[in-house]
């Protein structure tokens, strides 16, 4: 038997990291005490109280049967009920949220419900590569917007030619984002707002990081601006913000009938998550925050510790606002791939080469701040070293 695989999975992008996996395996193997920065995965546990909820929730038998594939009401309501609280938000729970298996799916089954071959999703390089992929599984066509530094790392949505802009039907937006670190002011969001209408484009923003932020900022809701609830939606994950990336859980708000038309293609592959886990989730969503405000505070003292070094030993990192990422350029004379390799042979240090999320990223690296501030004080040490 010759088992012949879908265009689509031949036409997946390659996975760039598959080099850096294997020398760090290499040196694993050689036992040598590997600080891993690659991997955007919380290193610490979720708060207790939400695993006790869980422990508590997993023994009622009401849980035990298939949940409702766009999540049980008071799972929808206390999502709301956090919009209205933390964006001033107003959510009708039954038609404008749905629960998530993780936003990862949702991001990646959105474009089954709009995208047809031929029409065209406006996806922001370096980026999350679900974007692409989520696109490319339908057979549609992605058109790439370069981040840029000179322009904040936000899309030039002014340079998108017509003939594009007549077959787009989404643009995925991610901020804070997902790697550069950038953050969106709100009057980017207002002139997204502007165009997607003018355009008749969905907007979709990933907002996976609107909790971890820094000093004194926060993070708005795109769907906080005017006019916003009429052309989008915003996918929102307990991942990151609770340490819960095991637990599959996140949900989408905004527009009803892009809920709605989400909701139906959902409807028709998965039969929603585990009631438990939602019961788990309402416990983190109507908590009192503390605990994301006790991992601010753990993640501010490692970016100040990261950031700090980086520059001690002249390399050009920025301060992040938000994220647990240090996006940061090479030294002269690297690239991402050979700065990456450098790091992992001479310093036995794991980050990941910037054009892993898309061209433009080439000459970055990115650094992920879920070890403790005392090994990324060893990582700066050991840098110094080979610098
Ligand atoms: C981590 C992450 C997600 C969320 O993933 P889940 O599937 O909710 O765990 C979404 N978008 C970006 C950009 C991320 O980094």
């Amino acid at each position: 038997m010759k088992f012949e695989l879908a265009e689509r999975l031949n036409a997946l992008p390659p996975y760039l990291f598959v080099e850096l996996d294997r020398k760090k395996a290499e040196a694993v193997a050689n036992g040598v005490d590997v600080i891993d920065l690659g991997i955007g995965d919380p290193d610490t546990p979720t708060p207790q109280f939400i695993v006790d909820k869980m422990a508590q929730a997993i023994r009622n038998p009401a849980y035990h049967r298939y949940p409702s594939s766009i999540g049980m009401m008071p799972f929808r309501k206390s999502a709301a009920q956090w919009c209205e609280k933390r964006f001033g938000l107003e959510i009708d729970p039954a038609s404008q949220v749905c629960c998530l298996i993780g936003s990862k799916e949702a991001i990646a089954h959105f474009p089954l419900a709009f995208i047809d071959p031929g029409d065209v999703v406006l996806v922001p390089t370096p980026g999350y590569p679900v974007y692409h992929i989520g696109t490319l599984f339908t057979g549609g066509e992605t058109y790439y917007l370069p981040l840029v530094e000179q322009n904040n790392f936000l899309p030039d949505l002014d340079s998108i030619p017509q003939e594009i802009l007549e077959r787009a039907k989404i643009l995925w937006l991610n901020y804070p984002n997902n790697p550069t670190a950038a953050i969106a002011p709100v009057e980017f969001f207002e002139k997204v707002v502007d165009f997607a209408s003018n355009n008749n484009i969905i907007v979709c923003h990933d907002a996976a990081y609107s909790e971890m932020t820094y000093d004194d900022y926060t993070a708005p809701s795109f769907l906080e601006i005017p006019g916003a609830m009429d052309v989008g939606m915003e996918f929102h994950s307990l991942s990151k913000t609770y340490n819960m990336t095991g637990w599959r859980i996140g949900f989408a708000v905004g527009n009803k009938e892009l809920i709605g038309a989400l909701a139906k293609v959902k409807g028709n592959v998965d039969s929603g998550q585990f009631e438990a886990i939602q019961d788990a989730a309402i416990a983190a969503l109507s908590s009192d925050q503390q605990c994301v405000k006790e991992m601010k505070g753990i993640y501010t003292e490692r970016r100040n510790v990261l950031v700090d070094g980086l520059r001690s030993i002249g390399l050009d990192a920025s301060m992040p606002k938000a994220t647990f990422y240090v996006w940061t350029k090479v030294p002269k004379g690297y690239d991402s791939a050979s700065f990456c390799a450098l790091l992992l042979e001479k310093a036995g240090i794991v980050c990941t080469p910037g054009n892993g999320f898309g061209e433009p990223g080439e000459g970055y690296v990115r650094f992920a701040l879920t070890v403790s501030k005392e090994r990324l004080q060893e990582a700066v040490e050991r840098m110094k070293g080979v610098l």
